[in-house]
């Protein structure tokens, strides 16, 4: 009896809105809370290691769900709104070019536990809808870090320290656009960046969702 009604709710959960569970519209996400989500200005919000990092919206509360969602509840059709939140913030940019879009890589461990990396789905729907290259081989993540959040800068240069290798034999010969959910002090797309530069690839910009202010 408890699992029928377990799986009721599930499926009348499942219809319903993942950030405030009551729209009638039976969408992963309805259109009011997509409405609310708040985009940043289309500018540069920071340059790291000389390279552009353009930051699309607000860490408010319908995005810090949305992203937690995908990447720890296994809600995959949220990657959908994540990467359409970046796309419309995206062609604000007016940037002209083509991009290979490369998310962040987790560790092939971390990755086998959580089944997939969120961000890949989200680079896939936004490649989609772009029409740019998704490049999901050309960077490996060949140590398993700590979570970052917890660290102070120097902690997380460190933890990062030797953490990724690029395969040159998976460049495609376009500009990169590392991308990411969350940019908190930068420290990941730095040690990214600094690692690209090592292998002479210069032509790079950063991508994140949200950014939180702390
Ligand atoms: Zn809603």
């Amino acid at each position: 009896m408890k699992n029928v009604i377990r799986n009721l709710l599930d499926w009348i959960y499942k219809r319903r809105c993942y950030c405030c569970s009551s729209s009638k519209e039976s969408l992963p996400i309805c259109s009011k809370c997509y409405s609310e989500l708040d985009f940043n200005s289309p500018m540069v919000d920071r340059i790291i290691a000389g390279v552009n990092v353009y930051i699309a919206g607000s860490y408010d509360k319908n995005m810090q769900k949305i992203i937690r969602g995908i990447k720890y509840h296994n809600k995959k059709e949220l990657a959908y709104y994540q990467a359409k939140f970046m796309y419309e913030y995206f062609k604000m940019l007016d940037i002209n070019k083509q991009f290979q879009v490369v998310p962040v890589p987790l560790h092939q461990d971390r990755q086998r536990k959580r089944k997939y990396n969120h961000m890949e789905l989200v680079a896939k729907e936004f490649c989609e809808m772009t029409g740019f290259i998704p490049n999901f081989e050309l960077i490996k993540r060949i140590k398993n870090t700590k979570p970052q959040y917890k660290l102070s800068r120097v902690e997380r240069m460190n933890n990062l320290n030797k953490a990724f290798i690029i395969d040159l034999s998976k460049y495609v010969n376009l500009p990169i656009l590392l991308f990411d959910d969350i940019c908190t002090s930068g420290a990941t797309f730095e040690s990214l960046i600094l690692e690209l530069n090592k292998n002479n690839i210069k032509n790079i910009t950063c991508f994140a969702t949200t950014s939180p202010n702390f």
